[in-house]
């Protein structure tokens, strides 16, 4: 049996409602799923209720892009519930951080000559975090660009002609934060991180240090032999490997829930370890 503890929806950058999220996870039989959405938990409600009939659970979780010492990494947090508490306070901040920043992106897209408005990206996006994908999606219907994949390559991606920065937790304090709030923290697709002078197994242990529960070994677009690699490195710092698709519907072609490309296998044992490293 097998879960999926990386998957996103319409209350960020996902194209599926929450609840059709659940409905398809629980339709291939799996145990379990997170619901991780960027910067927001405002999908959660819906996802427990429509869990709440199917033979599945859904485990309430957020992902965060963190700095750690100029590194960005992106954080998943887990049992992180939809109520007041300190890192809930952080991502409303973290969303209105994202306007700023979502602002200052439409108009270097003006100034290079793509006209768009905040409205025309407003209309891709059903939830509160608004991000570079719903922008790429005004680009997509005015024509102006094939698809959020080209978007990000031509204009949106990291340093891109219209890229601007915006608002990071750092990875110490989400990891606090998540503690405090009662949920436990892996690092997402830990190989898509750019060390710099520093190595992956050296942050890893830094984070483990300030409470880091897991790293996410089984990730659907690490080669499989490399997931297996990254499971043994989790197992030698006393981390939980854990994993998931990053499946975002339509929003990223190719990934599905539960399987990612076709080859992925998230065990049960990942969960239950996840879980018994709760505070
Ligand atoms: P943002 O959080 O608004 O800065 O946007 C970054 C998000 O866009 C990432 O977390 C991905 O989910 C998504 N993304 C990044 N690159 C691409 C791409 N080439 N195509 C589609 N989505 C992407
Ligand atoms: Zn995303
Ligand atoms: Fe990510
Ligand atoms: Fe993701």
């Amino acid at each position: 049996m097998a879960v999926d503890l990386h998957l996103h929806s319409n209350a960020s950058d996902g194209t599926d409602p929450p609840g059709i999220v659940v409905q398809k996870a629980a339709a291939i039989h799996l145990t379990a799923i997170a619901l991780t959405d960027h910067d927001t938990l405002s999908g959660i409600p819906e996802a427990q209720a429509v869990a709440a009939d199917l033979p599945i659970e859904l485990v309430p979780g957020v992902e965060l892009s963190v700095d750690h010492d100029g590194v960005k990494i992106h954080m998943l947090a887990y049992f992180v519930e939809p109520e007041p508490g300190p890192l809930q306070e952080r991502l409303e901040m973290l969303r209105v951080g994202r306007g700023v920043r979502n602002l200052e992106i439409v108009e270097k897209l003006n100034q290079l000559g793509y006209p768009i408005t905040m409205d025309d990206v407003l209309r891709h996006a059903a939830g509160d975090a608004i991000g570079r994908p719903h922008i790429a999606d005004a680009l997509v219907e005015a024509g102006m660009v094939a698809d959020r994949t080209e978007a990000f390559a031509e204009l949106l991606g990291d340093g891109g002609r219209a890229y601007a920065e915006r608002d990071r937790l750092t990875a110490t304090e989400a990891i606090m934060r998540t503690t405090e709030s009662g949920g436990v923290t892996s690092i997402a697709h830990p190989l898509t991180i750019d060390p710099g002078e520093s190595t992956l197994r050296s942050i890893f242990e830094d984070l483990r240090d300030v409470g880091l529960a897991g790293i996410e070994a089984y990730y659907s677009q690490h080669p499989p032999h490399l997931r297996t690699q990254l499971a043994g490195v989790a197992a030698d710092l006393g981390l939980v490997a854990t994993g998931g698709s990053d499946c975002h519907g339509t929003g990223k072609p190719g990934l599905a829930i539960g399987t990612g490309r076709g080859d992925l296998v998230v065990p049960d044992s990942a969960l239950e370890e996840l879980r018994t490293r709760r505070p």
